[in-house]
């Protein structure tokens, strides 16, 4: 099957969606699978689904079809809690395994919660670590031997610059560093070789690109190589060896499940279960193909038609993720006009016009009605009625 692949989500009629990399949209069936988890197997079977629905299977049947997105073995990746709880078990396993060194090496580019957890994580430690932050750009020059762990999301959520995944985990490891990669806009959306970078942790969140759904669970990739000895800092007991014996000893499980910690969102999980129904037969290279047509159709149009705004992605489709970001002094507003009539992208603080470019249910006739909807707003300055001037809580 080619994409893109709209018949399989329930978009609402008259909506052009360019926002999937924020909340990806609902995908056909995944409500029909939500609710028959929650009548018949939750109300008809009861605490008995654990076995007879096969709810205890489902965190790591999710993490094997995730693997395979993101170029990891079945086995490597965990399911559960948010991103941001993932981003500081990952780290906190980085920094017990280079117990000599006191730097956290991420960028100023990185989402803000990667770095407020690890500041989080470092006055828990209270022994002296340092965040270091230099701009994007300069990472690859600040790794440098005091560095303890390299943290760094692939593809910013701000301007869809990516970095190098594979050249920048091979500086860390030349100095001695842990790398982790935070994959929350490269999941779905960008092919992924993590085994072949080497690199020994990544996170990513499944509501942007994969479609799980709000509040949708995490994940956490581990190098099986070195599953064995990660220390889990949340050592709950869903990631104990033998979570049903009851040991009053903490006793991790013998592979990447030793990173879950509680009772999985079983809800949640179905929903995603459903959602990556969507991913079937097609290839990450495939997608990112199709998703390099679709952004560089969209600049083209946007930079023909509205003058004003500025290209704030690289320009190079092989620099970028599957985004494009626009500034613009009014973006606020004129993202809320925009998406009065229609065109749901988003807005980043300060001036960022934010695009996403997802070809499972994007077509080229998509983007194009897209541009010249915002040639509208912006060349009628529409942006300028009072009732797009007031913010949101979510932007
Ligand atoms: C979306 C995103 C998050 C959000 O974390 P949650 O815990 O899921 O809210 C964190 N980090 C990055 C890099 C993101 O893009």
């Amino acid at each position: 099957m080619t994409l893109p692949r709209k018949h399989l989500f329930d978009l609402p009629p008259g909506v052009i969606y360019l926002d999937g990399n924020s909340l990806g949209p609902l995908p056909k069936g995944a409500a029909e699978r939500a609710q028959r988890t929650i009548t018949d197997e939750w109300g008809g079977q009861l605490i008995r689904a654990w076995n007879s629905a096969g709810w205890m299977a489902l965190p790591q049947q999710v993490g094997d079809r995730i693997a395979g997105l993101i170029g990891a073995a079945p086995g490597s990746v965990a399911t559960g809690d948010t991103l941001s709880i993932k981003v500081y078990q990952a780290l906190a396993a980085a920094l017990k395994m280079r117990p000599d060194r006191r730097v956290i090496l991420s960028d100023s580019g990185n989402f803000p919660s990667d770095l407020y957890m690890a500041q989080g994580l470092i006055g828990t430690i209270d022994k002296g670590y340092e965040l270091r932050t230099p701009a994007p750009q300069d990472v690859a020059e600040a790794i440098t031997e005091e560095v303890a762990v390299v943290m760094l999301t692939q593809v910013d959520y701000r301007s869809g610059r990516m970095h190098d995944m594979a050249a920048i985990t091979a500086r860390a490891h030349a100095v001695g560093a842990v790398m982790i990669w935070d994959l929350a806009h490269s999941a779905g959306a960008v092919p992924v070789d993590l085994a072949g970078s080497n690199a020994e942790f990544a996170v990513g969140c499944t509501y942007k690109y994969l479609n799980g759904g709000p509040g949708a669970p995490a994940f956490i990739y581990v190098r099986p190589d070195i599953v064995d000895n990660i220390q889990p800092a949340l050592s709950g007991w869903l990631g104990h060896d033998a979570p049903f014996a009851m040991e009053p000893e903490y006793r991790p499980a013998m592979a990447t499940e030793r990173m879950r910690v509680g009772t999985p969102p079983i809800v949640q999980l179905v929903l995603l279960d459903a959602a990556l129904d969507a991913w079937e037969g097609v290839s990450m290279a495939e997608v990112r193909a199709a998703s390099q047509v679709l952004s560089e159709r969209f600049i083209r149009e946007v930079e023909a038609r509205c003058p004003t705004l500025r290209l704030a992605s690289p320009r190079d489709p092989q620099a970028r993720g599957s985004q494009v970001s626009f500034a613009f002094d009014h973006g606020y507003a004129a993202m809320q006009a925009l998406i009065d009539r229609g065109v749901i992208g988003d807005f980043r603080a300060p001036d960022i016009m934010r695009f996403g470019f997802t070809p499972l249910y994007l077509d080229e006739a998509d983007v194009v009605r897209a541009a010249e909807i915002l040639e509208e707003v912006i060349g009628q300055e529409l942006w300028r009625d009072p009732k797009y001037q007031t913010r949101s809580r979510v932007t």
